[in-house]
């Protein structure tokens, strides 16, 4: 968090705006907490779980609307409708030679 979410202010070491008091201890958290699931998330997407790298992204844009993470929950789902779509024309062509 660089600016303040109330004021704008750019933001300092303080655990409160300068400008107008704002107090950032649970921004701070969230900022925290969505760092950790993006991780994770990571990690997921390395070991080839990209239903649950999928799960730990969408639970760390709810903490933090981070454009890194909005990409990589982009990707996961363009990969998983690629599969689904793979997935049914698998189907069509068994049903046809099976007709
Ligand atoms: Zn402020």
């Amino acid at each position: 968090m660089e600016k303040c979410p109330n004021c704008k202010a750019r933001r300092k070491e303080d655990s409160e705006c300068y400008r107008c008091g704002f107090d950032f201890t649970y921004p701070i958290l969230c900022e925290q907490i969505s760092k950790r699931f993006y991780q994770n998330a990571l990690q997921s997407f390395r070991n080839g779980n990209m239903s649950q790298a999928f799960d730990w992204v969408s639970k760390s844009i709810i903490y933090d609307n981070h454009p890194q993470s909005v990409r990589l929950q982009r990707l996961l789902l363009m990969q998983k409708l690629y599969h689904v779509k793979e997935e049914k024309q698998e189907e069509t062509r068994q049903t046809i030679q099976s007709a």
